[in-house]
């Protein structure tokens, strides 16, 4: 393979923001193959953004560039924020359809495409990422560049009744189709867009993840992401992972920790898990004293009014349950807006009895998989799992459960507490070797070999 450019929103261009899943991926590419990431630089300007900054590290290049105050706000708060997101998790009543927000989205794409195209030689593979960038292989190729071009879709992707809400479904469609391979998370997300496009274009699907349509063929595959299975399973023995699981031992007192952890925003389905927390002492009171609920949910993008809604919600439904179920030694519901470090979450993952993971809609869910690495064998946790998370397509060894089901929630908590030492070994040892063989090599290792395979 020939140099590898990747294109996402954020870069790893801060040496701490390389912790993260993706980054990790990507930049082990790139100090592979060689190559260039390019991406936003974080800094926000008031008119015409300067030239890119240009820099070089551990022999990777770096290509960022400011956004002005206009685009910030119509590219990346708006459309990609408030009407991509919303609709590709199955919320369109929380879309805001601006006037020219699009428009702003399209200009920041092909500003972003115009600073790649004369960087490209023969022999590149470009690899791009995410919702904010659904265009970018459209403005490529009318740059001319001919090479290929993959694209990953970290979030869900709707079903077809759904997408056709947003009114430039058709034009993001057909940008779409200009990639040469497209990645989803999962077999719904794909079989989504796919049914998409056969029921409005007569796409042809060929089998073997080919599809032909507006006069190409394009290669369309689900490439679930996985983690860092082997340097997460290190962090949950690490001293820090020690000090946390102690630290929240001594609040435990003995009782079993019940844990959920997760970015607060509207997708992960909070309220619906928080009343659930209620069904689960109002209908099985022989937990009452005995389990202790702990949600961590920093708070994410807290100045979009959404946002702040879910955070009003929450905090109402968790005095309420703490004061109607709480006692003079016994909070039963904690809740934490604010980050930790990794190796301090997968001490309290490892020291958890349950992980509830019940989004109402998620591309994949890494959580899930770190709470699955963080288990001690001799005794694992379990692992309850939305069917709406991407990873339940994986990790079908969880207790999957309908996170709207608030009733069948709280039993699956219950039953969960109850379950036997020998089943709970016995899914997370099935679970454990899925995310250990589809890791985050694996899924850089099958995207980038269909990149290849369009080269040949
Ligand atoms: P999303 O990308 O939608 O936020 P994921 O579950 O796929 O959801 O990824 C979330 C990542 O953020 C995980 O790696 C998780 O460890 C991390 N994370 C979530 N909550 C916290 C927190 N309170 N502190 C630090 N990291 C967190």
């Amino acid at each position: 393979m020939g140099r590898l450019i990747a294109i996402s929103n954020r870069t790893a261009a801060d040496a701490s923001a390389r912790a993260g899943g993706l980054a990790v991926a990507v930049w082990e590419s790139l100090t592979a193959t060689g190559g260039i990431w390019f991406g936003w630089s974080g800094n926000i300007v008031k008119d015409t953004p300067a030239a890119p900054d240009v820099f070089t590290d551990e022999g990777v290049e770096f290509v960022v560039t400011d956004f002005t105050e206009a685009e910030h706000d119509g590219f990346y708060l708006q459309f990609a924020n408030r009407v991509i997101w919303p609709i590709f998790h199955y919320r369109v009543d929380l879309a805001h359809f601006g006037n020219t927000d699009f428009e702003t989205y399209a200009a920041v794409n092909e500003r972003i495409a115009s600073l790649v195209v004369p960087r490209l030689e023969k022999g590149d593979s470009v690899w791009v990422h995410d919702y904010h960038f659904l265009l970018m292989g459209d403005y490529l190729r009318r740059g001319g560049w001919t090479g290929p071009i993959g694209f990953f879709l970290h979030i869900p992707f709707p079903s077809p009744e759904i997408f056709k809400a947003l009114p430039e479904h058709e034009q993001i469609a057909r940008a779409m189709c200009e990639y040469s391979v497209l990645g989803f998370q999962s077999e719904t997300d794909r079989s989504n867009f796919v049914r998409y496009l056969t029921e409005n274009y007569d796409a042809i699907d060929d089998g073997d993840g080919w599809i032909g349509v507006f006069g190409r063929r394009i290669r369309v595959n689900a490439y679930p992401i996985g983690i860092q299975a082997d340097a997460f399973e290190k962090a949950a023995i690490s001293a820090r992972a020690k000090t946390a699981s102690s630290r929240i031992g001594k609040f435990l007192g003995g009782r079993q920790l019940v844990l959920g952890v997760d970015r607060m925003d509207y997708s992960k389905g909070l309220p619906q898990r928080f009343e659930a927390v209620g069904k689960l002492f109002d209908h099985f009171p022989a937990t009452r004293g005995k389990v202790s609920v702990t949600q961590i949910a920093p708070p994410s993008r807290s100045k979009v009014e959404e946002y702040r809604d879910l955070r009003i919600q929450l905090d109402e439904l968790a005095g309420r349950i703490n004061g109607d179920y709480g006692d003079l030694d016994w909070i039963p519901l904690r809740y934490l807006a604010r980050s930790y470090d990794r190796r301090e979450l997968a001490g309290l993952y490892r020291i958890a009895r349950i992980c509830l993971v019940t989004p109402l809609r998620d591309g994949m869910n890494l959580v899930a998989k770190e709470f699955v690495m963080a288990q001690d064998p001799e005794d694992p946790g379990v692992l309850i799992l939305s069917e709406f998370a991407g990873a339940a397509e994986q990790l079908s060894d969880a207790l999957i459960v309908n996170p709207h089901d608030t009733y069948h929630v709280a039993e699956t908590i219950y039953r969960g507490l109850e379950m036997s030492l020998e089943e709970r070994k016995e899914r997370w040892g099935k679970l454990r070797r899925t995310v250990v063989e589809q890791d985050i090599s694996w899924w850089r290792q099958k995207f980038l070999d269909d990149l290849d395979a369009d080269l040949a």
